[in-house]
């Protein structure tokens, strides 16, 4: 990846980081779950409005590393309004993303501003960081009523 390109990508975390989207908690929520990453100490809590198989709203709070809040961040922008078919795709082509299975390129996946963090796969603590939040939503998406970690 070229310079440039990795210096817009660090500055899409920075903002996401300082001024995160849907950092709220969610009154009418029809469902929630909390997720843990004890490698980095990330906790995050989701909140879900999903009606008629539609995520109609997302939210989150928590305390975390740059990368994490900034992953939630973008991941409440990207979620909102989508089926959970549709959520359940995105979080799998953005953990092959993460993970290096999935090329970075937008001519090679959908993930759009999801790809600022095609370079954590370089780190694996890192990777648990950026998907920490994806984990966190897609038990909130299935009810499971269980604590996610990434361990
Ligand atoms: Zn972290």
């Amino acid at each position: 990846m070229d310079q440039e390109l990795r210096e817009l990508y660090q500055q899409v975390i920075l903002d996401h980081n300082k001024s995160p989207r849907n950092y709220h908690e969610m009154e009418d929520r029809s469902q929630e779950a909390e997720g843990y990453n004890p490698l980095c100490g990330d906790i995050l809590h989701v909140y879900l409005k999903v009606e008629d198989n539609i995520v109609k709203d997302v939210s989150f709070q928590g305390s975390g590393c740059a990368i994490s809040k900034a992953s939630a961040s973008l991941m409440t922008s990207i979620i909102k309004g989508k089926t959970k078919e549709e959520a359940e795709i995105i979080f799998k082509d953005f953990h092959d993303l993460i993970t290096g299975k999935l090329g970075e390129n937008s001519d090679e996946n959908n993930l759009g501003k999801l790809n600022v963090f095609a370079g954590v796969k370089e780190f694996p603590v890192r990777v648990k960081c950026a998907s920490l939040a994806w984990h966190t939503m897609r038990s909130a998406l299935n009810k499971e009523d269980k604590k996610v970690t990434t361990e």
